[in-house]
């Protein structure tokens, strides 16, 4: 693992989150579009890893990790992702800034 990562994986680690348990604040619109995107470009842009292949190439939602950056709503070239931010009170909190 280059140094850079290391760093950033070392920062992300120091995020702290309010998680909501009973609500995703990202969703798929529809997963058929997923099985006809070949790049999949979600598993790679997310920082946090949100984005994972499941079973069957299903695309799965661990928006418990949620960064709140906003790339997912730009990168799906399908424009398939619903995002918004977590309900109130919950979500990332960031240390500095
Ligand atoms: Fe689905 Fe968008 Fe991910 Fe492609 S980039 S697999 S359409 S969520
Ligand atoms: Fe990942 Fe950023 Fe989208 Fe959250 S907003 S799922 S951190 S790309």
């Amino acid at each position: 693992m280059s140094e850079k990562v290391a760093n950033i994986d070392e920062k992300i680690g120091s995020v702290k989150f309010y998680v909501d348990e009973a609500f995703s604040h990202l969703k798929i619109k529809d997963e058929k579009s997923c099985f006809a995107c070949r790049e999949k470009p979600c598993l790679n842009f997310c920082p946090a890893n949100v984005y994972r292949l499941g079973e069957g190439e299903r695309i799965l939602i661990v928006y418990q990790a949620c960064l709140e950056c906003g790339s997912c709503r730009v990168g799906c070239p399908f424009k398939n992702i619903l995002w918004d931010y977590p309900r109130g009170g919950f979500g990332v909190n960031y240390k500095f800034g």
